[in-house]
């Protein structure tokens, strides 16, 4: 069987995109090359882009429950087609089964949020702002959106922004990741049969050069950008200096801080999965735990290592492990394996202790697959840089605080903030660490604490370059302009 070579949807069409090459997409577990996806050129997305343009004054004049039932439908369709698309997922991303169908949830959960946007898109009256005037405040929609999404959530990410932005009236592009651009066709298939006016939602494939088009375009008002601080940065500075809104949403290194009086029992099975889910490579993954007090550091280090020995290490889609809960697959490449063990051998060479080693391992049949076991870092310090990168693999340092505040310290010294836990059966503690830890989404014994759909995402310093986080119903007015207007009228003569 030939090679799939994928499409980009523009104008309610798939077609075959002007691009400067095609790149392989790969099973990460196998390293079988499973479609080719097209490098959109600069014009290309110039054409898709102009489509969106030109499809938006009727949608943003579409009546908002019109706006949305479309959305109904997709929800429908993708609940019904949901282990097909988990399965196009885990085959080209590599997370576990059970995993995936968590993230098509959020994904869907995102989708029926935005279906509320008849009351979420309300604007405001004030009668009587001066005498015999009225105020009001209008939320607009602003034009053509763009998304460049990251590879760790090929589902999920997208759907932070997809049904917000059209459902409050703009058209949007998705560029999706060029290592896993397969879900997004597969849900663009979706898409498609709901009925949305041409130009609406458009897929444009490829790699930095369509994002950096996509950022450039002058019709393109705005941008959400979720992948490394590195390119976020750069995003942000590019759209500032054109004018666009953007949300720029980076890197991660989220701290767990297991307090003295923490359930231990739970508290270790809850850290094995927030640091091994999706081969730690979740943005809300854990891969720092700092343990408060002599006794706790060891205990943690103890139980923590002999738990990490019990992770399953397997292709996520042999039938063996398929319904595994805490299956580890492979990280997504090659070159992405590469950096993680040279991560490794760098905490060595700076002093930290290898108490697990997951390097050098292969899963039988499975030689082609990029596999890491997990791997304990301790006798960390702060500033070491496998505390100070994120290191995006199977990889957790352990680090020892003496007081809570030393532990906190460390995590608000960090330069990212996107999330961080307290393991502690006090009240004082968590409320505490609400107040005082520097991060934008808190866990209290709640290893990941990814809010669901209803509620916002996203981080703080350098984990997210904006004012407005992602989906629910903060995320409505990054998508809308409030237009506010004072009206009276005379007397009739
Ligand atoms: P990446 O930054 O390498 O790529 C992300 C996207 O940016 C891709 O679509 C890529 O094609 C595009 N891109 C590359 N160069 C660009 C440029 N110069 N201008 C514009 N776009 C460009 O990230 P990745 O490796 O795909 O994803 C992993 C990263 O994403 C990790 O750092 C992870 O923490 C982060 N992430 C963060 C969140 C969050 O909520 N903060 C969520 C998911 C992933």
């Amino acid at each position: 069987m030939s090679t799939p070579i994928l499409k980009n949807y523009v104008n309610s069409a798939f077609v075959d995109a002007g691009c400067r090459g095609l790149l392989d997409v790969e099973n990460p577990s196998t390293g079988a090359v499973i479609a080719q996806v097209p490098l959109s050129t600069a014009e290309e997305v110039d054409r898709v882009v102009r489509t969106a343009a030109a499809a938006f004054p009727g949608w943003a004049a579409t009546p908002v429950a019109r706006r949305v039932k479309p959305l109904f439908e997709l929800a429908e369709r993708m609940r019904r087609d949901e282990e097909g698309l988990c399965r196009v997922l885990v085959e080209e991303m590599g997370k576990s089964l059970p995993d995936a169908r968590a993230e098509m949830k959020r994904a869907i959960e995102n989708l029926e949020v935005a279906c509320g946007m008849p009351m979420l898109q309300q604007g405001e009256r004030l009668v009587g702002c001066s005498f015999e005037m009225d105020g009001e405040v209008l939320r607009m929609p602003v034009g053509v959106f763009g998304m460049i999404a990251p590879y760790n959530f090929p589902a999920m990410v997208p759907f932070w922004f997809l049904p917000y932005a059209i459902a409050t009236g703009n058209t949007f592009v998705v560029k999706a990741s060029e290592q896993v651009p397969n879900t997004m066709q597969r849900i663009f298939e979706h898409l498609d049969a709901v009925g949305l006016p041409p130009g609406v939602v458009s897929l444009v494939h490829g790699d930095r050069v369509a994002a950096e088009a996509l950022v450039e375009h002058p019709d393109v008002a705005g941008i959400s950008f979720v992948g490394s601080t590195k390119v976020a940065r750069q995003v942000a500075a590019r759209c500032a200096a054109t004018g666009k809104r953007f949300q720029a949403l980076g890197s991660a290194k989220n701290h767990l801080v297991v307090m003295p009086d923490a359930r231990m029992d739970e508290v270790v099975r809850n850290m094995i999965s927030s640091c091994f889910g999706c081969a730690g490579q979740r943005c809300m993954a854990s891969s720092a735990i700092v343990a408060v007090g002599d006794a706790t550091y060891r205990e943690t280090i103890d139980r923590f290592v002999a738990a990490s020995r019990d992770v399953v290490v397997a292709d996520p889609l042999d039938p063996r492990f398929a319904d595994e809960q805490m299956l580890m697959g492979p990280v997504i490449s090659a070159r992405h394996k590469d950096y993680v063990l040279n991560m490794i051998d760098v905490g060595v060479r700076e002093g930290a202790t290898l108490a697990l080693d997951g390097r050098g391992l292969t899963i039988p049949g499975r030689e082609g697959g990029h596999f890491i076991g997990p791997t304990v870092l301790t006798d960390v310090r702060p500033g070491m840089a496998v505390h100070q990168t994120e290191i995006f693999g199977p990889v957790v340092v352990i680090l020892k605080a003496d007081s809570f505040e030393e532990a906190v310290g460390i995590l608000n010294d960090h330069p990212y903030g996107n999330g961080a836990s307290l393991y502690t059966q006090s009240g004082y503690w968590a409320r505490r660490f609400k107040m005082e830890a520097r991060a934008g989404m808190l866990g209290i014994n709640v290893g990941i604490p990814a809010p669901v759909a209803y509620l916002p995402f996203g981080g703080t310093k350098a984990s997210a370059f904006t004012d407005i986080k992602a989906q629910g119903r903060e995320v409505v007015s990054f998508f809308t302009e409030s237009r506010i207007v004072t009206e009276r009228f005379w007397p009739e003569a």
